[in-house]
C-alpha cells in the first residue's frame, strides 16, 4: 500500500507523477517522507487596522505601491505598500534591490516582523512569504502550514493537498518502526502519529520534533541493517591465525623506533583479533603520520608466519608502489618476499608473480583493487589490508572478500580522521582503533593562508630552502568542475619554472593523468632528490613519504576540503625538520572559506578539522563520497543530527539481542507478541 506508484494516488497523474520523481518522491511512502523544510505560523495575521507599533505581527496582503527612495546620505531604499482591505503598512528595505522584480504591484505576500511608526506604520525587512493563488485559502485557516521543497510545475498548494492525501491513504497502514516506548516516551502514539505531526502540527516546535523522531528512526534502521552485516560477517568460518610472541618480538626489535602507546594498544587489539576463528573487521585510524604502517606490516608479518599469504590493495598505482616500499623496508629485512602488482606491471612478471603465490613461501601481494579482483588468485589468503583513501560503501566492501572461505581477516586503514559518530555510521559494520598519538621527534608544520599577491615572497622563501637542500611541493589540487583548467595550471607552472631560476634545483610534474610508469618514476626522483620541486595535482595527497619535504605552497587552496588540505600538509615535516605549509587564496575567497583556511592555520589536529568541515561542508564532502558510499539519507543529515546516531545504535543493538532472546523464548514457550508492550 505504502509503496504504491505516486501516479496512483488521487490527484497525480502520469505528468504530476513525473515533476514529483524530481523530487525523488516515486511512491505513495516516498511522499509521506517528503518532509517540510519550514513551517508558517499563521494562526495569528493580524489585519493591518489593528496592528499597533511596537509588536512583532505577520500581515497578509497584495502590493498596491513599490518605489525607491533615496536616504539623505544617498543610501537606496525600496518601499512597497502592502494593502489588505483594512489598511496599508509600508515594507522598508536597504540595500535590497534583488527584491525589486519581485515585489511588483498585484503579489499576494505575508510579512512577519516588528511594526514601527515612521511616517505611518511601517516594518523593515520583514520576513516574507510569497503566497501562489493555491494558497490563498487555507492561509486564512489560521494554521501551521508546513513549507515544502518544491520542483517546477507543483504548488506549494498543490503539495500540501497531495501530502494531504497520502496522509490519509495511509491511515492504517503505516507500520512501527522504532520501538512502541520510545515513540510513546516522546510524546507520540504510533508512527503515524509522528507523520501527521511533522507534515501538519498544531503547536510551534512540535513538526520539528518529529522530524527529529524521523530523523532518529531511519539512522536506527541504518544500524540496524550495519548490525545485520556485522552478524553475517561474524557467521562465517575465519581464519585463525597462531601469533608467536617470538615472532612479534622479532618484529618489534626490527624497528629502527620505539612504538608509539597507541600503536602498541592498536597491535593489541589486531592480534587479538586475528587469533579468532571469527573473521577480523577493523577500521584502524588514524591522523596522517601518525604511523598507521607499521600497524599494518605487522599484521602481515603475523599473518605470513603462521603460513598464510597476505595482500593489501591501495587505490592508485602510485599509493600501491609506495606501500609496497614502505611494507617492504619492515618486512623484506625479515625475509618476506614482497609483490608488486598493478595495471603496468608486464605480463611476465605477472605470470611470475603468481607462480609464487602458488609456492611453499607466503609472501606479502600489494597492488591496485582491479588487480586483485581481476588477474590473479591469492591461495591461503589470511589478511587483506585495504588502504581506503577512496571510500567505498559497506556493499562494496563486502564484495572484496565475497565467496572467499574460510573468510580472510581484514584491516581497512583511513587517513581521514572522522569524527566517531560519522564513522559509526560510515564505518559501522567495522570495528575500530584509533591511533591518537602522534609518533615523537617529528617536525612542526607551520601554516600560513596568504594572498596571491604574496608569491613573490614565496617564491624567494623557496628558492632559499631549495638551495639548503630541501625539497618542495607546489599543488594544484584538482576539483571536477575544472579539472581542466586545474591541470593547465599545474602544467604551465611546471614549464615556466622548469625554465626559471628554480629550474637548476631539479623540477617535476606528476598528475594523475599521467601514465602509471611515469607517475611512479617522477615520485621516485623527487625521493630520490633527483628532483627538488615536485609541481602537482592531489596525486600526493595519497601516499608520498618523502622525509626532506619541508615546503608546500597549495594554489587556490580556498576550493578544497579542510580535511584534504590537512592530508596534504601531512606530506611534509615527516623528517624532523620544521616544515612550512603556504596555502595562496585564488580570488577573493568568498563565505566561509576563509574561515576554513583559518582553522588550518590555526590547530593541527585532524580531528577538530573533521569537526569543522563536517558542520561547513557536510558528510558527503568530508568523505568524499558525493556520487556514492555514503547512504542516501531522506530525514536525517548527518552533520546536523550526528547526535542522534549514538542512541540510534543504542537503539539497533537493544533490538538485536531482544530478537535473539525472543528467538530462544519462542522455542521454550511459543509465539509471543511484538517487543515492548
Ligand atoms: P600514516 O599513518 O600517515 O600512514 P606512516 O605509517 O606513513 O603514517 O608513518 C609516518 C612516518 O613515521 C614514517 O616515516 C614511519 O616510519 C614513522 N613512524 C611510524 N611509527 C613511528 C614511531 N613509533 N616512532 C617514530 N617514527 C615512527
Ligand atoms: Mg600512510
Amino acid at each position: 500500500m505504502l509503496d504504491k506508484e505516486i501516479r496512483y494516488l488521487k490527484g497525480v497523474g502520469p505528468a504530476r507523477a513525473e515533476r514529483l520523481g524530481k523530487l525523488g518522491i516515486a511512491t505513495v511512502n516516498d511522499m509521506l517522507l517528503h518532509l517540510p523544510r519550514d513551517y508558517l505560523d499563521r494562526r495569528n495575521v493580524t489585519p493591518i487596522a489593528s496592528l499597533r507599533p511596537g509588536g512583532e505581527a505577520t500581515v497578509v496582503g497584495t502590493v498596491s505601491r513599490s518605489y525607491d527612495l533615496r536616504t539623505r546620505r544617498g543610501g537606496k531604499i525600496f518601499q512597497v505598500v502592502l494593502d489588505d482591505g483594512t489598511g496599508t503598512v509600508t515594507l522598508t528595505f536597504f540595500h535590497a534591490r534583488y527584491l525589486r522584480r519581485k515585489l511588483k504591484k498585484g503579489v499576494r505576500l505575508s510579512a512577519s516582523g516588528k511594526v514601527e511608526s515612521y511616517r505611518g506604520l511601517s516594518m523593515a525587512h520583514p520576513d516574507l512569504y510569497f503566497l501562489d493563488a493555491s494558497e490563498d485559502r487555507e492561509y486564512e485557516s489560521g494554521k501551521l502550514l508546513p513549507v515544502y521543497p518544491l520542483t517546477a510545475g507543483i504548488s506549494q498548494g498543490v503539495m500540501r493537498k497531495l501530502v494531504q492525501t497520502a496522509l490519509s491513504e495511509a491511515e492504517g497502514q503505516v507500520g512501527e518502526i522504532l520501538p512502541p516506548s520510545v515513540i510513546r516516551d516522546a510524546g507520540w502514539q504510533s508512527r503515524f502519529d509522528l507523520l501527521v505531526s511533522v507534515h501538519s502540527p498544531s503547536q510551534p516546535g512540535e513538526g520539528q520534533r518529529a522530524r527529529d523522531m524521523l530523523a532518529l528512526e531511519e539512522l536506527y534502521l541504518y544500524q540496524q541493517m550495519l548490525g545485520r552485516v556485522r552478524q553475517k560477517a561474524r557467521s562465517l568460518d575465519g581464519t585463525p591465525l597462531r601469533s608467536d610472541p617470538r615472532a612479534v618480538g622479532v618484529f618489534v626489535e626490527s624497528l629502527p623506533f620505539e612504538l608509539t602507546g597507541a600503536q602498541r594498544r592498536v597491535i593489541e587489539s589486531v592480534i587479538e583479533d586475528v587469533s579468532r576463528d571469527v573473521p577480523m573487521r577493523r577500521l584502524l585510524q588514524g591522523d596522517v603520520g601518525s604511523g598507521k604502517t607499521v600497524v599494518a606490516a605487522l599484521a602481515c608479518w603475523i599473518c605470513l608466519r603462521s603460513g598464510h599469504q597476505a595482500a593489501m590493495l591501495a587505490p592508485t598505482e602510485v599509493l600501491a608502489s609506495q606501500h609496497r616500499d614502505s611494507l617492504g623496508s619492515f618486512l623484506e629485512p625479515l625475509g618476506v618476499p614482497c609483490h608488486l602488482l598493478t595495471s603496468s606491471t608486464p605480463r611476465g612478471e605477472r605470470k611470475r608473480i603468481q607462480g609464487e603465490l602458488y609456492g611453499e613461501k607466503p609472501c606479502l601481494l600489494i597492488g591496485t583493487h582491479a588487480i586483485l579482483e581481476e588477474s590473479v588468485f591469492v591461495p591461503e589468503l589470511g589478511l587483506l589490508v585495504v588502504d581506503e583513501q577512496q571510500k567505498f560503501g559497506v556493499a562494496q566492501r563486502e564484495s572484496l572478500l565475497e565467496g572467499r572461505l574460510p573468510r580472510p581477516h581484514m584491516l581497512v586503514m583511513t587517513a581521514t580522521p572522522i569524527p566517531r559518530t560519522l564513522s559509526m555510521t560510515f564505518y559501522g559494520d567495522l570495528d575500530l582503533s584509533v591511533i591518537d598519538e602522534m609518533p615523537p621527534g617529528r617536525g612542526s608544520v607551520e601554516t600560513r593562508v596568504m594572498g596571491r599577491q604574496s608569491k613573490r615572497r614565496i617564491f624567494r622563501f623557496l628558492e632559499k630552502r631549495l638551495g639548503r637542500g630541501g625539497r618542495a611541493y607546489l599543488v594544484y589540487p584538482l576539483k571536477e568542475a575544472s579539472e581542466q583548467e586545474d591541470l593547465r595550471d599545474a602544467t604551465s607552472a611546471y614549464e615556466v619554472l622548469r625554465k626559471g631560476s628554480l629550474g637548476r634545483f631539479g623540477v617535476g610534474l606528476l598528475h594523475g593523468g599521467m601514465p602509471g610508469k611515469s607517475k611512479v618514476e617522477v615520485s621516485e626522483a623527487f625521493a630520490a632528490g633527483d628532483i627538488s620541486l615536485l609541481v602537482c595535482t592531489t596525486v600526493v595527497e595519497v601516499g608520498l613519504d618523502v622525509p626532506e619535504a619541508t615546503v608546500m605552497v597549495v594554489v587556490n587552496a580556498e576550493r578544497f576540503g579542510l580535511s584534504q588540505l590537512h592530508q596534504l600538509r601531512g606530506r611534509i615535516g615527516r623528517g624532523g625538520r620544521d616544515a612550512w605549509c603556504f596555502l595562496v587564496t585564488g580570488s577573493p575567497p568568498e563565505g566561509t572559506a576563509m574561515e576554513r583556511l583559518m582553522t588550518l592555520q590555526s590547530t593541527n589536529d585532524g580531528f577538530e578539522i573533521a569537526r569543522k568541515d563536517l558542520e561547513l561542508r557536510g558528510p558527503g564532502e568530508l568523505l568524499g563520497t558525493r556520487q556514492h558510499g555514503i547512504p542516501g539519507f531522506r530525514v536525517a543529515d548527518l552533520a546536523r543530527d550526528s547526535q542522534l546516531v549514538p542512541r540510534a545504535k543504542a537503539l539497533a543493538v537493544e533490538h538485536q539481542r531482544w530478537e535473539r532472546l525472543r528467538g530462544e523464548f519462542e522455542l521454550r514457550f511459543g509465539p509471543i507478541g511484538p517487543p515492548g508492550i
